[in-house]
């Protein structure tokens, strides 16, 4: 038999949704994949119901239906803080899996270089794989996770193609300040490279830290590919829609690929989506509200166990240290914790470059309810998880 692609062999599946597999197959809590398991706003759901009936079952336009893309261009507008042409600056994609995939073969030829922070979410590395490009890793410190920037600027004298910035990031919680982005940005331009942003968790930021979009940044939007989804804000990361925001000559090259990708994102669904686009500001107060009082509520439970962890500017994640226990593998951990105790985690060595094994990814995007029924079980975890050291 021939060989299958040499490319595949450079990783595994994904470490977090095989984690959410095992959390299914011993009825853990899963607190390991990071999706919410309250409702999806009432009126995207009773819109849903009325677009079945309606004449959206057929390919919308490729790069995304018109009447999404306006909405989109419009709520986009207004948090990004310039004008975006739904016409010619976005393309819609299958989640921002696809759009950061696509962004990615957009923009580099096999060989580039491209810079990722560590710790950073697997599917960059993949992504970076499958594009061809070769990932640059420059470390996030604990515990604010900043950078160095002596040590991104000798990343940038390599000559990368791109930096991918994950804002607020996926799994350390840090949202880069004003002053961080804009060194970014000096780099970038000193440097001539582009930016391919990961920013679904824009609306998820916890007082007193506030999301800056980096293509608002001055000359960045021109080097910006900003990538998001309707995932995270609208509680809906089933519906996998999600979109790449640029100027007009970097959404032409993307729009071709992301034809050749999947055609297109699903037009019921984008229908049905415009209504929670069309939302006003409260809704994504509301938003940050509700995601606030949950990361309070997990972590004092956190601390009432005496288990350290990460305190999240945003996002939905939170580390937690297992050093304790002692273990070798934080791979065979999590497995344990998911079949003996019963929460799901993800190991923390598959977001780090680094040889990191002595912390645990879990969020806190689930009903209160949920949260308390996985901290009662977390007060076993030491009862039923003997120490290895
Ligand atoms: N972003 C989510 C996480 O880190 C998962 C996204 C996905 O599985 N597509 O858990």
């Amino acid at each position: 038999m021939p060989e299958l692609s040499a490319k595949t062999q450079g990783f595994t599946d994904s470490v977090i949704r095989r984690m959410t597999r095992i959390c299914m197959e011993c009825d853990a809590v899963n607190l390991s994949q990071g999706f919410p398991d309250f409702d999806p706003p009432r009126e995207i759901l009773e819109r849903l119901a009325e677009v079945s009936y309606e004449d959206f079952h057929q390919y919308s336009i490729t790069w995304g239906a018109q009447n999404f893309r306006q909405a989109l261009a419009e709520k986009q507008a207004r948090f990004m803080g310039r004008a975006i042409n739904p016409e010619t600056d976005i393309v819609v994609t299958c989640g921002s899996t696809e759009a950061m995939m696509a962004a990615m073969m957009s923009v580099v030829n096999p060989g580039d270089k491209v810079i990722v922070f560590s710790p950073f979410y697997e599917n960059y590395g993949a992504d970076a794989i499958l594009s061809g490009a070769k990932p640059i890793y420059v470390p996030l410190h604990p515990p604010e996770f900043g950078f160095d920037p002596d040590e991104l600027e000798a990343a940038f004298r390599q000559r990368p193609k791109a930096l991918i910035l994950c804002n607020p990031s996926n799994p350390s919680g840090k949202v880069f300040t004003y002053e961080e982005l804009e060194f970014i940005a000096s780099l970038v331009e000193k440097y001539d490279a582009f930016v391919i942003t990961d920013e679904v968790y824009e609306h998820i930021v916890f007082e007193p830290y506030k999301h800056t979009y980096f293509a608002s940044l001055p000359g960045m939007w021109e080097r910006t590919l900003s990538c998001s989804s309707l995932s995270k804000t609208y509680s809906i990361t089933g519906w996998r829609l999600g979109y790449i925001i640029a100027p007009a000559n970097i959404i032409d090259v993307a729009k071709k690929v992301h034809d050749f990708l999947t055609v297109g994102a699903a037009a019921p669904l984008q229908e049905a989506a415009v209504t929670g686009l069309r939302f006003g500001d409260d809704y994504y107060a509301d938003l940050a509200r509700k995601y606030t009082n949950k990361r309070n509520l997990f972590l004092k439970g956190l601390d009432e166990l005496n288990i350290a962890h990460t305190v999240p500017q945003g996002a939905y994640y939170v580390l937690l240290d297992i050093s304790e226990f002692g273990f070798e593998s934080d791979l065979e951990f999590c497995e344990l914790l998911a079949r003996d105790v019963g929460v799901g985690a993800v190991p923390g060595s598959s977001f780090f470059r680094e040889p990191v094994n002595h912390l645990i990814r879990l969020h806190f995007a689930k009903k209160d309810e949920t949260l308390l029924a996985a901290l009662s079980r977390l007060e076993n975890m030491r009862a039923k998880i003997p120490c290895r050291k």
